[in-house]
């Protein structure tokens, strides 16, 4: 059988990297590009040092569907996801509750982004290149970054970016854009503090309720993570869009001191603190379509935000694209 010619994925997070593996694995050749520094995208562990290490977007992995379970066992297989067997409780003006449901949690190791890494393995990704948005060439897409260097011309391509940024890749008029831009995508300030010593809250991670937050969770407690007192306080959707255009130092301290607020002991000054801008974090709610493909365009859209608001949204949609495109290749 002839090699198909070669797919653009635009979006090297779950989504994109899992339709890229599908599509590399029956054989089609694949230019991806990411305009991060490395693989993660919402899933992403932040560095400050070695030992400063922080789940700043996605906190933890659970698992609704079979497909996605079994995707699971096999990253604990692998070794880049364990259980998570923090205490996770509600907290709310300072009471301390249990949570109604109990969940089965899992994280990658030693971060999130050890998923996403192992999702990347094999495959070569352009990172640092912010795709500019696609342009029509006679039967062909040519691709372009936003500083105007040339990346090639594709006959197809994939978009597994957030909605907001999808639609803005998407041409106009096309029912694609019109899907991504009809999707919502909440924003999420994420703190992220270390302390020299454990605060001594009785909880791992707390759900927040009547708070500027909405969770937090002593990522240091996460296995094979380094020691250390280390925190993320992620803010609500709603104070996070009050305050989108804060400065970063600022919103810090606002979190910070909604911690205070929130917990029933004193929290000394931390060691470290800053924040972190998720504009596009979490889709509200996701569409049920799973992935879009227009063949006749060549183009295929993939991402939480098409399947379900959480990373298994992610990866059945990542995967459901790339079983539509790999039909209509016949590979
Ligand atoms: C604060 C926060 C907390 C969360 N908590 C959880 C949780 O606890 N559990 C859970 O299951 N899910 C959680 N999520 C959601 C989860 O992170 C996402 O559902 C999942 O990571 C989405 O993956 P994706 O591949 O669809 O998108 P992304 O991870 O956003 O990947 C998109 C990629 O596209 C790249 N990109 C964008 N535009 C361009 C461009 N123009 N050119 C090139 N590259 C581009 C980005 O750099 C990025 O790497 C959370 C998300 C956030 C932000």
């Amino acid at each position: 059988m002839p090699t198909p010619p070669p797919i653009a994925i635009v979006g090297a997070g779950l989504a994109g990297l899992t339709c890229a593996r599908a599509l590399h694995a029956r054989g089609v050749p694949l230019h991806i590009f990411d305009k991060g520094r490395g693989p993660g995208g919402r899933m992403s562990t932040r560095r400050h040092g070695e030992a400063l290490r922080f789940d700043h977007g996605a906190q933890y992995v659970t698992a609704r569907s079979e497909a996605f379970r079994a995707q699971l066992q096999r990253w604990v297989a692998a070794g880049v996801a364990a259980p998570w067997r923090g205490r996770v409780r509600v907290l709310e003006r300072g009471e301390v509750s249990d949570t109604r449901r109990a969940t089965e949690r899992y994280v990658g190791v030693p971060g999130m982004s050890a998923l996403v890494s192992h999702q990347a393995r094999g495959l070569e990704v352009a990172f640092g290149t912010r795709v500019a948005p696609l342009e029509r060439d006679g039967a062909r897409w040519r691709l372009r970054t936003t500083g105007g260097e040339e990346l090639g011309e594709f006959e197809r391509v994939v978009i597994a970016v957030p909605a907001p940024q999808a639609a803005a890749l998407l041409p106009e008029g096309s029912a694609l854009r019109r899907a991504a831009e009809e999707a919502v995508m909440n924003p999420c300030w994420a703190a992220l503090a270390a302390w020299d010593a454990p605060l001594g809250l009785p909880f791992d991670g707390a759900f927040v309720h009547r708070s500027p937050l909405a969770w937090i969770a002593r990522d240091s407690d996460k296995p094979e993570r380094p020691e250390g007192s280390r925190w993320v306080l992620h803010a609500s959707h709603a104070w996070s869009r009050d305050h989108l255009e804060r400065e970063r130092d600022e919103v810090a301290a606002l979190l910070l001191q909604a911690l205070r607020d929130a917990t029933p002991r004193p929290i000394p000054e931390p060691t470290f603190l800053t924040a972190h801008r998720w504009r596009y974090a979490i889709p509200a709610p996701a569409l049920e379509a799973r992935s879009f493909h227009d063949a006749a365009l060549g183009l295929g859209v993939c991402g939480d935000w098409c399947a379900a608001p959480r990373v298994e949204g992610a990866f059945l949609s990542g995967a459901h694209l790339a079983e539509r495109v790999a039909a209509h290749l016949g590979v």
